[in-house]
């Protein structure tokens, strides 16, 4: 019961990438810099088996953003002339790589670190991808102009890389979809379709992340902007309800979605953030069972997993450790509690 696991990512080393950072430059490279992503990840499925976390991932260590961590294997894509463009509706401006012929895959793009981790670990194994519809709105379009079908060509190199995943033994695979909380009438037109050809022939757990982002001041603004109570969940759950991903991943603790939206869920797991990554007070066990309280009034207490907000990349290293920890032992007295 309420088994645990993470958004996905977690610090990585100071002698991998700059600490501290979403954009980290690597500290290592060639040979070093593959060695070094394998030593991390070892690291993290460590930390995160230490701290009783069931379902655990690579922490995202071979990858410097996660996004582009995917598109870097993508061919079709010119990186040597990024161009300004407005991500999540404006939110803010970012220079991204451009879309300038047909997309194909070069190769495996998380076979090496999800390998690692499988051999080193007998615990549930979850290793995450961008969804499409955050894909493309995060990269600029010279070749398909639509926007839907350039998200179906990168929802096809999404299934071919997750149907790999699958056959190295990963647990679950989920889809990082913030752009989700952003473009909720499109989630309903293509969003949930694009998903399904990201998921097509998978017969492991199939999940979908939808946050309100990492802790940056982009962020925080937007939503100091969105009022009193947040509904974008509302607009999109129930086309979630009725598709066939398994699980899907929501922000909880220090939110201002009305929980009783998590009833919309009606047959999926729901991973349900109980860590906050937006603030470096590290929560008391007691707050994390409080938080798994409080949804069960509205998730069956079998469907629910206790995880993260949102990935913990930019944290520094020792909160994310005490966060995990808090995790683990949050879990842990709920059942004692509620079981
Ligand atoms: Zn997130």
């Amino acid at each position: 019961m309420f088994p645990t696991t993470i958004a996905g990512s977690l610090p990585k080393p100071s002698w991998l990438a700059e600490p501290d950072k979403l954009w980290p430059q690597w500290q290592l490279s060639g040979s070093d810099l593959a060695a070094g992503k394998l030593d991390a990840t070892l690291l993290s499925v460590k930390w995160q088996e230490d701290a009783g976390i069931d379902i655990v991932t690579d922490g995202e260590q071979s990858r410097q953003h996660f996004v582009h961590g995917f598109l870097e294997y993508v061919d079709g894509i010119d990186f040597a002339h990024k161009v300004e463009m407005g991500i999540r509706n404006d939110r803010y401006k970012a220079m991204v790589p451009v879309v300038t012929g047909a997309l194909t895959l070069k190769g495996r793009v998380h076979g090496a670190e999800a390998r690692h981790a499988r051999a080193h670990t007998k615990r549930k194994l979850k290793i995450t991808l961008p969804g499409p519809m955050t894909i493309v709105d995060t990269i600029a379009d010279k070749h398909y102009g639509d926007r839907v079908a350039m998200a179906f060509a990168f929802a096809d190199l999404l299934n071919q890389e997750a149907r790999a995943l699958e056959a190295d033994g990963v647990d679950t695979i989920q889809f990082d979809e913030p752009a989700f909380n952003v473009y909720m009438k499109e989630v309903t037109e293509w969003g949930v379709e694009a998903l399904h050809r990201a998921t097509a022939g998978l017969r492991c757990a199939t999940a979908v992340h939808i946050c309100y982002g990492y802790g940056i001041k982009a962020n925080i603004d937007w939503k100091a902007s969105l009022g009193g109570e947040w509904r974008q969940y509302e607009a999109i759950f129930p086309a979630l309800a009725a598709s066939r991903l398994t699980e899907v991943s929501v922000e909880c603790i220090h939110s201002k979605v009305p929980i009783q939206l998590l009833g919309l869920l009606k047959g999926k797991d729901v991973q349900i953030g109980v860590i906050d990554v937006a603030t470096d007070t590290v929560e008391a066990p007691e707050d994390v069972a409080a938080t798994i309280e409080a949804a069960l009034a509205h998730v069956p207490r079998e469907r629910i997993i206790a995880g993260t907000n949102c990935g913990m990349a930019p944290m520094r290293r020792d909160i994310a450790l005490a966060k995990l920890d808090a995790l683990g032992k949050g879990a842990a007295l709920a059942r004692q509690r509620l079981g």
